[in-house]
């Protein structure tokens, strides 16, 4: 099962992020992979980022275009998984984010992540509570690091002055390597970005959901989206050990 961006593109802007009305002091286009279309974003420290998506990094896709926009279910590929990693690791050292390869779900429905040093205690704490929150409502799963390769980095940024509505960031899937994270502070003129909300809401972009399958700013998931995940990261795909229980 493949989602793709279009979805995304007619999807409403973010409420909250888009409180005020966006701005992005430089812009840049690129063709998307398997496309014949075009995709302008907005630049920010180097990445490419659309609405609070990070697609990739700006120098590498100006080089070889947007990565392919759409998130494939590891639990689908399992029995043939695509070499995700093998042609993002040789160009890993330059970049941290990857740009030709599609996405996937996570293994096991099993998310890996780290905290940053610089990563405030507020959003330590926020990203904890949605994270707990995702588990009780499905079957994924979040594990902190050890040694995997693959992994979700969680940050805090200063928030930008030139894109002061900008409230957080993520990667939208599992696209091999270190992946980012991101949630601003102070936060914008509205209220602080760390939030549980915000911390769910990025955390499901980080998942493989684009826009279209999150109702964001709620106290928890609604039926929609517990519906969207489990599909995603079906029970079935649960590796047992990652659950806490026996086995
Ligand atoms: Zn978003």
């Amino acid at each position: 099962m493949r989602y793709f961006l279009p979805a995304l593109l007619g999807a409403a802007f973010d409420a909250a992020i888009a409180a005020t009305p966006p701005t992005c002091p430089q812009t840049a286009s690129a063709p998307i992979a398997n496309s014949e279309r075009s995709l302008s974003y907005c630049v920010v420290d180097g990445m490419a980022v659309l609405d609070d998506i990070i697609l990739g990094s700006h120098d590498t896709i100006q080089r070889q275009g947007l990565p392919p926009l759409e998130v494939l279910d590891w639990h689908l590929l399992r029995e043939n998984p695509p070499d995700i990693a093998a042609g993002q690791r040789a160009k890993r050292q330059t970049s941290a984010q990857p740009s030709t390869s599609s996405a996937t779900t996570w293994p096991r429905n099993t998310l890996v992540y780290a905290f940053d040093r610089l990563a405030t205690p507020m959003t330590r704490q926020v990203i904890l509570q949605a994270m707990q929150g995702i588990e009780s409502q499905t079957h994924v799963r979040f594990r902190e690091r050890t040694t995997e390769a693959d992994y979700v980095s969680i940050s805090t940024l200063q928030t930008k002055a030139e894109r002061p509505e900008l409230c957080g960031l993520a990667t939208v899937g599992r696209v091999g390597g270190r992946q980012r994270l991101d949630l601003f502070h102070p936060g914008p003129s509205w209220g602080s970005c760390e939030t549980t909300p915000i911390a769910r809401h990025e955390l499901q972009h980080a998942l493989g959901f684009y826009h279209n399958d999150i109702d964001s700013w709620k106290p928890g998931l609604t039926a929609r989206e517990i519906k969207a995940i489990n599909l995603r990261y079906p029970a079935s795909a649960l590796d047992p050990s990652a659950a806490g229980t026996p086995g």
